[in-house]
Order: structure tokens, then C-alpha cells, then sequence
């Protein structure tokens, strides 16, 4: 438990009591709240797990006194200062349900259960304290949030335009069972800290300076394990095997990838998780092809169903369509269907675009080479040329 975890964090509400509760208040909100969310009560429960993690981890804090008044001393500081839930607006790689994604999918609304996002603040007190892979070694050994993971998928186009659930089989390290993440010995419980009190920093002066540094005793995670967790040596990761489900919403197109809030690495000893990214590859498709939300085709016609005009009955994702082709029109020509093209994700479609292409016959009988003979002849007579008015005639 570190200090910027204070700031995000709001122990009070995890506890259900107000923050001038007194401390018997405390006490007895959060036995009923660990009695009732205990994993070995809740088998299998992942989000009651998640709520046992956040209830120990603010009775570890709001059962202490000290802690308790420097938690509140740190959250007034830093709620004042901007640094309050709320106060990040800007700076879209904090952001919590995907605003200013850009071209990427937010996930919001793209994943029913369970992608919770909880981005964080944690890089800014990073960049304070020396920051990733610089200076001290803090980084590597407080609460830290997971690792982005990367995964690829490959849909069929169909699927890919209509929108479709996959399942995703990954391997990563995902909160210890043994220990829920806690990095303690079952049984046990990490101690708090008793030469930074918990918050993983300390003060130091120097001449005119005073430095926080991270903590040597805790190595900054605020919290001292004496019995880890054999099955994880402490860290509360273990690599596990997870299926997880996507849900690829309609319209997604080659290339592009989908985030995934939370469903990356576990973060370390009770730290958020990572995102997970998906990047889609989608196959070609023998008949359709895309532009955009437009769905495009090329059909075959002959020569005489383009001058005498015809309707066609063209695939679209869901069935047939007819196409009228009116009187005279061109080869290469592109008929627009509105709305009958890739499924918006707004809602809507985008519409089907109908190339025609004359298929030039090459071995007609004897009785169809006669009649174009006859045909040409006609059209001769006619009065029309094809080439009349050709530069390069
Ligand atoms: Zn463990
Ligand atoms: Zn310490």
C-alpha cells in the first residue's frame, strides 16, 4: 500500500462508513463485510474476492490510527490540489471508461461484465519518485499495476461486419489463488510497515531539501510480508490460463485493435490490472468486400441485361436483395442499396455497393452467334458506333 494508492482509493466507502466514523464503527463494518465477502465463503466469486481485497485493505488503514490520520492528511492534500478522483480529465491514458480513445475502440460499451476499468494514477507519482526503469528501484517493488497485454484474433469477414463473441485463451499472470494476491502465507496477513507507517515513502533532509524517498525497509509497497505465500514467493501473481470471452462488435475492420480495461496482467500485491489489447485480423471474403461501413460486390451481367436493363438479386450479410438495373447503364457502373451494407455501431448501416461487370461470353452456339450477327447488323444500321466520337479514331 502506497500513498498513491490513498489517492485513488477511497477506504471509507469501501467500508460503508462515513469518514468521521469512529473507530468501533470501523471495526464492526468491517467484520460483517469480511465475514460476509471471505473467499472461502464465496468459492469461485471473483468480485466478491475483488471487495474482500479493498475491505482488508482499508481496514489495514482506517483500524490504525496513525495510518488513519495520515491517509486522511494525504487525501486532503492531494483532493485540494487537483489530484482528486475526477481531477484527470486530460491525459486520455488515465482514462477510465475509454472518452478519448481515439481510433480506438472504447470498451464501454463493447464489453458487457466484468472490465471494470481502473486506470491510475500511479505514473505520476512514477515520474515523482524517479519514474519507470530510472533511478531507484522502487518501481519494480511497490503495488504496481499490471502489464498491458497484447492478443491477436482472426474472424472471418462476415463475422468481423455483423459483429461476433470469441473466446480468447491466454496465458498470463493473473492474482494468486493461494493468497489472493496478498503475497502472504495463507493465514497470515502482510504487516504494516513500522518505519514509513505504510506509505512506502519517507522523508529525508538534506541541507535546505527534503527528499521523499521510497522506503528501504518495504521497498516501498508500504507493507512487510514475514511468511510469503509459497506458491507465489510473495509476489500475489501466479501465471494462470484464462478463457475469456469477447465480444467483437459489428463493423471492426483489419488491423484493428481492442482494448480491454483490467483483463491485462494482475497488478502486483493488490495493484489494478493491466488492460488487455486485441488486435483483429479479419479474412477476405469470396464474395463481399469492404469500404468503410460500405459492403461492396461485383456481379457478373451480360452485355444485353445492361442495355435492356434487368433486376438482379444480390447477397447482402443477412440474405438477398433485388437490384434494379435500370435501361443503358454503363459497364463498371456501382449501384448504391442504402442501408444494407456493414452494421454501424450507432446503429444504421452503411449500404451495399453494386459493381456491374459484363461477362463476355466465349463460346456461344450456333444459334446465339447467329442472332449477335443479326444483332450487330442491326445496330449498324441503327445509326450507333461505338468509336464515333473517339479521339483515337
Ligand atoms: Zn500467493
Ligand atoms: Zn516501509
Amino acid at each position: 500500500m502506497s500513498q498513491r494508492e490513498w489517492i485513488e482509493k477511497d477506504f471509507y466507502k469501501d467500508l460503508g462508513v462515513s469518514s468521521d466514523a469512529s473507530a468501533d464503527e470501523i471495526k464492526k463494518a468491517y467484520r460483517k463485510l469480511a465475514r460476509d465477502l471471505h473467499p472461502d465463503a464465496n468459492p469461485g466469486d471473483t468480485a466478491a474476492e475483488e471487495r474482500f481485497k479493498a475491505v482488508s485493505e482499508a481496514n489495514a488503514v482506517l483500524s490504525d490510527p496513525a495510518k488513519r490520520k495520515e491517509y486522511d492528511e494525504t487525501r486532503r492534500m492531494f483532493a485540494g490540489g487537483g489530484f482528486g478522483r475526477g481531477g484527470f480529465a486530460p491525459g486520455a491514458e488515465y482514462s477510465t471508461g475509454g472518452s478519448g480513445f481515439g481510433a480506438e475502440f472504447n470498451i464501454g460499451d463493447l464489453f458487457g461484465g466484468g472490465a471494470g476499468g481502473d486506470g491510475g494514477i500511479g505514473d505520476i507519482f512514477g515520474g515523482l519518485f524517479g519514474g519507470r526503469g530510472g533511478g531507484r528501484t522502487a518501481t519494480s517493488t511497490r503495488p504496481q499495476r499490471g502489464a498491458d497485454v497484447e492478443a491477436e484474433t482472426t474472424l472471418p469477414f462476415r463475422d468481423a461486419a455483423t459483429g461476433v463473441t470469441v473466446p480468447l485463451r491466454l496465458t498470463s499472470p493473473a492474482s494468486c489463488t493461494t493468497c489472493h494476491g496478498s503475497g502472504a502465507k495463507p493465514g497470515t496477513s502482510p504487516r504494516v510497515c513500522p518505519r514509513c507507517n505504510g506509505s512506502g515513502i519517507v522523508s529525508r533532509n538534506q541541507g535546505a531539501f527534503g527528499f521523499s524517498e521510497p522506503c528501504d525497509d518495504c521497498r516501498g509497497t508500504g507493507s512487510i510480508i514475514d511468511d510469503p505465500c509459497s506458491d507465489c514467493h510473495g509476489t500475489g501473481v501466479q501465471n494462470r490460463t484464462r478463457n475469456i470471452t469477447v465480444r467483437v462488435p459489428s463493423g471492426v475492420s483489419d488491423g484493428q485493435k481492442i482494448r480491454l480495461a483490467g483483463q491485462g496482467e494482475a497488478g502486483l500485491r493488490g495493484a489494478p490490472s493491466g488492460d488487455l489489447y486485441v488486435t483483429v485480423h479479419v479474412k477476405p471474403d469470396k464474395v463481399f468486400g469492404r469500404s468503410g461501413d460500405d459492403l461492396t460486390v461485383i456481379v457478373p451481367v451480360s452485355y444485353g441485361e445492361l442495355v435492356l436493363g434487368t433486376t438482379l438479386s444480390v447477397p447482402t450479410l443477412e440474405g438477398r436483395v433485388g437490384v434494379k438495373v435500370p435501361a443503358g447503364t454503363a459497364d463498371g457502373r456501382i449501384l448504391r442499396v442504402r442501408g444494407r451494407g456493414v452494421p454501424k455501431r450507432s446503429g444504421g448501416a452503411g449500404d451495399l455497393l453494386v459493381t456491374v461487370k459484363v461477362a463476355v461470353p466465349t463460346d456461344l452456339d450456333e444459334k446465339a452467334t447467329d442472332a449477335l450477327a443479326a444483332y450487330l447488323d442491326a445496330e449498324k444500321a441503327s445509326g450507333f458506333d461505338p468509336r464515333s466520337g473517339w479521339a483515337g479514331a
